[in-house]
């Protein structure tokens, strides 16, 4: 399999599966199994436009109503060839996109599972900071803010999904005095988790724009 698809499209193909999987076991009415399963079809082809061999297997395998979880799970390792790895980095260009951030932690890249991640972030609970790392128009960018360390459930501004949220205060420097200014947005304190559950580009492009916009 050549390396093709965003990490964020391989985790909706797998959410697409795993809520396939959910009806295949509380529902009885074929018809309406049938109707989920088109529906299913139509999601993944919207989440990989084009025509891939891969993609075609993928929903052949998910119509299969007797599909396991486990099943998905090993079928989706395997799957995951197909998914071009975050480009590491190298330390000078991580040093580059935090710029303004003195005595940089950064994360060993190699731990991570880069198949899984469209951005990385990590935190540096010393500070009470917060790193986000992803690439906008293939440019290497670095977001740094604060965050504190009590969480509560709420919906994330990046993957728009509910969880463990706490306030991130991007830190932007604005005007020739150099005053700092900071705008808050909840977003999952656990970015491996929050990686897994983003799958839409748009929902973290957009994200990006309103911190980027802080003046
Ligand atoms: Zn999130």
């Amino acid at each position: 399999m050549k390396p093709t698809i965003q990490p964020y499209q391989y985790m909706a193909l797998r959410q697409t599966v795993d809520e396939l999987i959910n009806v295949y076991q509380s529902v009885n009415d074929r018809h309406t199994v049938q109707t989920v399963q088109a529906l299913a079809v139509e999601k993944i082809r919207e989440a990989v436009p084009g025509n891939y061999p891969e993609i075609e297997e993928l929903i052949t395998f998910s119509l299969d109503t007797r599909l396991t979880k486990a099943r998905a799970q090993r079928w989706f390792d395997d799957f995951k060839a197909f998914v071009v790895p975050f480009a590491v980095p190298s330390a000078k260009q991580v040093e580059k996109a935090f710029r303004k951030v003195k005595k940089l932690k950064v994360p060993d890249f190699e731990q991570l599972d880069l198949r899984e991640h469209t951005y990385i972030g990590w935190n540096d609970p010393g500070s009470q900071k917060k790193f986000l790392l992803l690439y906008a128009d293939e440019r290497l960018l670095g977001i740094a803010g604060s965050i504190p360390a009590g969480t509560k459930k709420n919906i994330c501004s990046i993957c728009h999904k509910e969880g463990n949220v706490a306030l991130f205060m991007a830190t932007t420097k604005t005007g020739a005095e150099g005053t700092y200014t900071k705008k808050g947005n909840y977003i999952c304190i656990d970015s491996e988790q929050c990686n897994r559950q983003l799958t839409d580009r748009k929902n973290l492009d957009h994200f990006i724009e309103q911190v980027k916009e802080v003046k």
